[in-house]
C-alpha cells in the first residue's frame, strides 16, 4: 500500500503514530477530518497481520466515522484509532499499552476523543479516562454515559419507522412481522420497543439462550441461523454482523425493508444497487445505528439526555429526506446518505 495514495483517496487528514518497543505498543490515530469539530471514533486493539492492515483499518473507519457524524448532525469530526494487539499480550502488557494510549490521546490536545470499539471494554475507557478528558464511554461510577445499546435500539426503531413511513405509507407498526438477525445487546432492546408495538417477532442468534429470552419475553417465534434471510417478513433487521448482505443473501430475502444497528451490513457498496433493484428498501446501517453514539457524544458535551433524545429521534427525519430524495433521483439509498454527508461537510468548509 501507498500510504499517501491511500490517504489522498479517502481525502485525509492526519495520521498520528506512537510506539514503544519496552512496552510493544504500537498505535495508530487516524483523524479523517476537522470541519465539523473535533473528531470522534473509537480505539481498536485486535490483531492484525500486517501493518498495513492496521493503518487501514484504522483510515477506513476514521472516514466512516466522519460521515456518520455529518449525517446526524453532531459537531464532530471523523476519526479512528488502532492499538495493533501483540502476539501473547499478558494483562500486566496490556495495561502499560492502554495507559501509554490515553497519554498519546491527550497529547493530541482535544483533536481526538476516543471510545470503545472491539477489542476494547469500558473499564479501559475508565482507565483512559485517568490519563485525559477525551474519551466517551465511561462506566456511570467514572462520571460517564454507561451502555449505549438501548439507546441505539431507539434508533434503530425511528429509522425503521421512517421506512415503513415511506415504503408501506404507514405511521404505526401494529401487525408487521421482523425478522431479526442477533439478539444480543441491541437486538433484545429492538425487539423489546417492537414488541411493545405490536409487532411480530422472528428471531434468530448463534446464542440459544439469547433466542429463548426473546421467544418467553415477546412470544417471538425462533429459526436457525441459516434461516433468517428467507424469512417472510415486512423488515429485516440484521443486529450481528457485518458484510451480511452480499450476492448470496439478497437473492434470497423476502423483505421490503432492511435496517437493522449492524455495522457495514453491505459486503460491497455495490450491493445498495442490488437492493434497489429487487425493490427492497435499505435504511443505510450507519444513519440507522447513529444513536449510540449520539447518546455517548451528547452525554460527553454536557448538552443532556433531552437533547440526546431529541437527536435519536431526528433519525427518522433524515432517514425519511433519504429515501425521498433517493427515490426522486432514482439512486441507491447508501449513495444518497453518502452524498448529504459530503454536501453538509463542504457547506461547513465554503
Ligand atoms: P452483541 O454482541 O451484544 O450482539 C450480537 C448478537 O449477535 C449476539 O447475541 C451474537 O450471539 C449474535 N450473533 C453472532 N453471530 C451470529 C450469527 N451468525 N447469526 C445470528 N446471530 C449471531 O452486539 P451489539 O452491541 O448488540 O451489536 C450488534 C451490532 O450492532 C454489531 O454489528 C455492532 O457493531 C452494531 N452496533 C452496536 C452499537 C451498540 O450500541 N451496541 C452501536 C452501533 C452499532
Amino acid at each position: 500500500m501507498d500510504l499517501f495514495d491511500y490517504a489522498d483517496e479517502l481525502d485525509y487528514g492526519e495520521l498520528h503514530f506512537k510506539v514503544n518497543p519496552e512496552t510493544g505498543l504500537h498505535a495508530i490515530v487516524a483523524i479523517h477530518d476537522l470541519t465539523l469539530g473535533p473528531a470522534i471514533g473509537g480505539c481498536r486493539f485486535i490483531e492484525y497481520d500486517t501493518t498495513d492492515d492496521a493503518i487501514r483499518d484504522a483510515m477506513r473507519l476514521g472516514r466512516g466515522m466522519t460521515y456518520k457524524a455529518a449525517i446526524t448532525n453532531l459537531p464532530h469530526g471523523g476519526a479512528k484509532s488502532v492499538l495493533a494487539r501483540p502476539k501473547n499480550l499478558d494483562a500486566h502488557q496490556r495495561v502499560e499499552i492502554i495507559d501509554e494510549f490515553g497519554e498519546f490521546v491527550d497529547s493530541l490536545d482535544g483533536d481526538y476523543i476516543t471510545a470503545e470499539d472491539s477489542g476494547t471494554s469500558v473499564e479501559d475507557m475508565n482507565r483512559i479516562g485517568e490519563k485525559t478528558d477525551y474519551v466517551l464511554g465511561r462506566g456511570p461510577d467514572k462520571g460517564g454515559s454507561g451502555d449505549p445499546s438501548p439507546h441505539t435500539a431507539t434508533g434503530v426503531r425511528r429509522g425503521l419507522e421512517a421506512a415503513v413511513k415511506f415504503d408501506l405509507g404507514r405511521d404505526d407498526l401494529d401487525g408487521l412481522t421482523v425478522a431479526i438477525q442477533g439478539v444480543g445487546a441491541v437486538g433484545y432492546h429492538l425487539a423489546k420497543q417492537l414488541h411493545e408495538r405490536g409487532v411480530n417477532l422472528v428471531v434468530t442468534d448463534v446464542d440459544q439462550s439469547s433466542v429463548d429470552r426473546c421467544v418467553e419475553e415477546f412470544g417471538a417465534e425462533s429459526v436457525e441461523p441459516d434461516e433468517i434471510y428467507g424469512v417472510d417478513c415486512d423488515i429485516f433487521a440484521p443486529c450481528a454482523l457485518g458484510a451480511i448482505l452480499n450476492d448470496g443473501t439478497i437473492p434470497e430475502l423476502k423483505c421490503d425493508i432492511v435496517a437493522g444497528s449492524a455495522n457495514n451490513q453491505l459486503a460491497e457498496s455495490r450491493h445498495d444497487a442490488q437492493l434497489m433493484e429487487r425493490g427492497i428498501t435499505y435504511a443505510p446501517d450507519y444513519l440507522v445505528n447513529a444513536a449510540g453514539l449520539i447518546y455517548v457524544a451528547s452525554f460527553y458535551s454536557g448538552e443532556g439526555s433531552e437533547a440526546a433524545a431529541e437527536r435519536i429521534d431526528g433519525i427518522y427525519d433524515t432517514m425519511l429526506e433519504i429515501l425521498q430524495r433517493a427515490d426522486a433521483e432514482n439512486k441507491p439509498t447508501g449513495h444518497v446518505t453518502n452524498q448529504i454527508a459530503e454536501e453538509r461537510i463542504q457547506a461547513a468548509r465554503d
